[in-house]
């Protein structure tokens, strides 16, 4: 299957950007600096979730933009081109920073419930990683949560929150301008519809080539498929429905 915005990864392109990102080189004292302000928890493995966000079955400006959050290779206050202060372009009650905008600020606090009502409506246990602030900063810088149950699931529901967090964060700093609450969410939803409808052409079509990374995370049948989103979609009248909670 051709790569298409947002979509699937061929081995090269995992390849290339496993060679750019190396998880042993990225444990630094702002990584560790991040963890320690998000109060990472003892059983967080910082060179492991690297290594998770380094193998995640997504497009590289997301794994990119994860990596970057939890590295702390993120631009932030004055290091952002054109940006001439080190405050908070939301809110400006605190320094810009990476644990900021994850475990603090609120412009990203629309995100909350939304993630918190896919969670259930895909049935995982609770808790979810939306019920508090840190527990959403855990999750969208380093996909950690306490439980959790699909794992590929899990890695496209993360997914989603990151092209919501990625969005966010650059409307802000590329305009001064926070993103509305409805686009920010609106991010997270167009992530995942897409990359459901990418499951449902793998798991209905045969023309996936055989080196694409793609085939070892996507479903191969209507059934496995169904097993997977079937809380979030169903197919009706030739065509994917999908629950309001992905497609408004
Ligand atoms: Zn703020």
């Amino acid at each position: 299957m051709r790569n298409r915005s947002g979509a699937l990864l061929t081995a090269a392109s995992q390849a290339s950007i496993r060679r750019a990102i190396t998880p042993a080189s990225t444990t630094t004292a702002q990584a560790l600096a991040i963890a320690s302000a998000l109060h990472a928890p003892a059983s967080l493995r910082l060179t492991a979730a690297f290594t998770r966000m380094d193998e995640a079955p997504l497009h590289p400006r997301l794994r990119r933009f994860g990596f970057d959050l939890a590295s702390g290779g993120l631009a932030v206050g004055r290091g952002v081109h054109g940006v001439a202060t080190s405050r908070c372009l939301h809110c400006g009650r605190a320094a810009d920073s990476v644990a900021h905008f994850l475990g603090e600020c609120d412009y990203l606090r629309p995100l909350r419930p939304w993630l918190q009502s896919v969670w259930r409506a895909l049935r995982w246990p609770e808790p979810t990683p939306a019920e508090d602030q840190r527990s959403f900063a855990l999750f969208a810088a380093y996909r950690w949560t306490p439980r959790r149950a699909d794992e590929i699931a899990f890695i496209v529901l993360h997914g989603a929150v990151l092209a919501a967090c990625r969005a966010a964060r650059y409307h802000l700093t590329q305009t001064s301008l926070a993103l509305p609450a409805n686009r920010i969410v609106r991010a997270a939803q167009t992530q995942m519809e897409h990359h459901i409808r990418l499951d449902w052409h793998c798991a209905t079509s045969t023309d996936c080539l055989p080196d694409d990374l793609s085939a070892s995370v996507r479903p191969t049948s209507r059934l496995a498929f169904f097993e997977r989103w079937g809380c979030l979609c169903q197919f009706a009248h030739g065509a994917l429905e999908f629950d309001a909670r992905v497609c408004p």
